[in-house]
């Protein structure tokens, strides 16, 4: 019997997806599937999803045995009430590795004060040394896939990390803290502050202007998790009186951020247009078709979003 699998994304993604998803099929051992972006609603048995794409009433597609997001937030579907298919969000080696890269990186310029050095040829000896990592105290909010293996990167950078989630964790090296009171200390101890969080009604504007506060004077807030995380407002006043002493803001509540927002001429913040990560055609693709084997085969499904708590 036929396996048919809709790819319902942007129609620029088509091309970059059809190969390496049709080799990761073939690779998990599926056979006489129809893998396309134009299937009879009532024909389709998964959907590759990106919730930018065509697809947002899930009610014709009611053979649907699930609904595989291509992106690892699931903000914009996983409040959809027409889905009533299971869904699984994407955990991918690619993304998880561009995270990493991109978070070790903008940890180290701030650690080591890189910017002196690029802003300041001027003739002017300015002799700094850092600290080592060992003393200086990064804090990690999420610990899921992302915030683990940034966490597991910096520590075996040396550094001093704390980490917070909804859950209890226990990660080696890691000091893991969960709560109103483990927040509360994993904020006060921050020199560097990565967020990692999805977005839910729960972590909207968790970085308010009380939150802010509690960070050390001169914390750095690096957010490549989403831009609804923190109160715009709020840190902004935070950088203005020099409380926060830089934000390097990879997300935003409006993307592309608009050229007029005030994040753009501030002197100390670094945007970057949401490219910490970026979820991998070839090692995705991967993961939908072993998702799609799994479900086959009567196995479970991996990283399944839990509707009710929205990540
Ligand atoms: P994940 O595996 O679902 O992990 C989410 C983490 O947040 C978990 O540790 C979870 O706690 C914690 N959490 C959720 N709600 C919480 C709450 N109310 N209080 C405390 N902790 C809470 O997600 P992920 O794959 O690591 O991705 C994290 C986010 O990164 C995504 O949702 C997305 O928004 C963002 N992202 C950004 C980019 C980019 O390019 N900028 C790329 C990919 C992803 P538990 O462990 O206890 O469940």
């Amino acid at each position: 019997m036929t396996i048919n699998i809709l790819f319902a994304a942007k129609a620029e993604r088509w091309p970059q997806y059809e190969a390496p998803l049709t080799k990761a099929l073939k690779t998990a051992g599926l056979k006489g599937f129809n893998l396309s972006t134009d299937i009879a609603p009532q024909d389709v048995d998964y959907i590759v999803l990106a919730p930018n794409g065509p697809v947002r009433d899930f009610t014709p597609y009611a053979n649907c045995k699930a609904v595989l997001n291509l992106w690892a937030g699931v903000e914009d579907v996983v409040g959809n009430s027409t889905l009533t298919q299971p869904l699984a969000r994407m955990v991918d080696h690619g993304l998880t590795q561009g995270m990493v890269e991109w978070v070790t990186g903008h940890v180290l310029r701030h650690h080591l004060g890189i910017d002196a050095h690029i802003h300041g040829q001027d003739g002017v000896w300015r002799k700094h040394t850092p600290p080592l990592a060992e003393n200086r105290a990064v804090t990690i909010l999420g610990l899921g896939a992302l915030g683990t293996a940034c966490a597991k990167a910096l520590v075996s950078l040396g550094f001093d990390v704390t980490g917070w989630s909804r859950s209890a964790k226990d990660l080696p090296g890691v000091r893991c803290l969960n709560g109103d009171a483990g927040l509360r200390t994993a904020l006060e101890t921050a020199q560097i502050l990565v967020l990692l969080l999805p977005k839910t009604p729960q972590t909207e504007d968790l970085m308010n202007a009380a939150r802010l506060a509690l960070l050390p004077r001169g914390a750095v807030v690096i957010n490549p998790g989403r831009g609804p995380l923190i109160d715009d407002d709020a840190l902004l006043e935070a950088l203005d009186s020099g409380h926060i002493a830089h934000a390097t803001l990879d997300v935003f509540r409006i993307e592309p951020l608009p050229p007029e927002h005030p994040y753009w001429a501030h002197p100390s913040v670094t945007v970057t247009p949401h490219v910490a990560s970026e979820t991998r055609e070839d090692t995705a693709s991967e993961v939908i078709a072993e998702n799609i084997r799994r479900s086959e085969a009567g196995e479970p499904i991996l990283h399944l979003v839990d509707r009710d708590l929205g990540y």
